[in-house]
């Protein structure tokens, strides 16, 4: 089970550290990269191994590199993140308080929308309604522009989502705070935001576009996995996607 922690391990843990995020090229090339320049045994396909054993020694210290999934084009990501607070709390180092007020009313609105995501001007009226000190509407979108450079927003032409960082370190908290909202994508059972939404009433389940190409890849009559009821989509494209099993 837990290896020793070597200095290969150690220094794939201090550019974790730099980094706080990296795709899975990125994991792979590094994990390569720490084995070779310390002299130790390289397996390419050991890297989730190489990882838990660096979880092992990092559990005392109430960190984790998690995996998580890009909701935007499925590729996947290794953070490092933070178990022992929520994140809100080690934010609040960071953030003044009516500024987590409005990074929590942003996760509201995104959390309770379709598509989960939150357009600049729903944002900017939440932040006419705070409770702690309010907020102006230039030091509003300052601080939107914080959140994104900070990596826990993502923005596209004035749409606000959750990063895919925020999201593998937040899911805890999430799931926790927004039980009753929030659904889980059908597919790989991960908390879902930005996804298709089967049309059946009665049945309402949630899969992230990436899954959706993967899932009905090659099928010519889409339905739902759930319900069977026609899957009414259109079905992204799978090309961009990172497919799982290559390396
Ligand atoms: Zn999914
Ligand atoms: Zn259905």
């Amino acid at each position: 089970m837990a290896q020793h922690l070597g200095d290969s391990h150690r220094r794939f843990l201090q550019k974790m550290m730099v980094s706080g995020i990296i795709d899975d090229k990125k994991a792979k090339a590094l994990h390569q990269f720490c084995c070779e320049t310390h002299k130790t045994q390289y397996a390419p396909d050991k890297l989730d191994e190489f990882i838990e054993t660096i979880n092992s020694k990092l559990q005392p210290l109430f960190m984790q590199i998690r995996k998580g999934m890009s909701e935007e084009n499925g590729q996947q990501f290794y953070a490092l993140v933070n178990t022992a607070e929520t994140e809100i709390t080690r934010m609040s180092s960071e953030y003044a308080d009516n500024e987590l007020e409005l990074f929590r009313k942003t996760m509201d609105l995104i959390v309770s929308s379709e598509n989960g995501t939150a357009s600049s001007t729903d944002i900017l009226n939440s932040a006419d309604m705070m409770i702690t000190k309010k907020l102006k509407k230039s030091e509003t979108e300052h601080l939107l522009t914080r959140l994104v450079s900070d990596k826990w927003l993502c923005e596209k032409r004035g749409e606000y989502t959750l990063s895919t960082r925020c999201i593998i370190e937040m899911e805890p908290y999430i799931r926790a705070m927004y039980q009753d909202q929030v659904k889980m994508c059908y597919i790989c059972h991960s908390v879902a935001f930005q996804c298709q939404i089967c049309d059946n009433p009665s049945c309402g389940i949630k899969i992230h576009r990436p899954c959706v190409a993967r899932y009905f890849k090659g099928r010519t009559e889409p339905h739902c996995p759930s319900c069977d009821d026609f899957w009414p989509h259109e079905i992204p494209e799978v090309r961009g996607l990172h497919s799982q099993s290559k390396r």
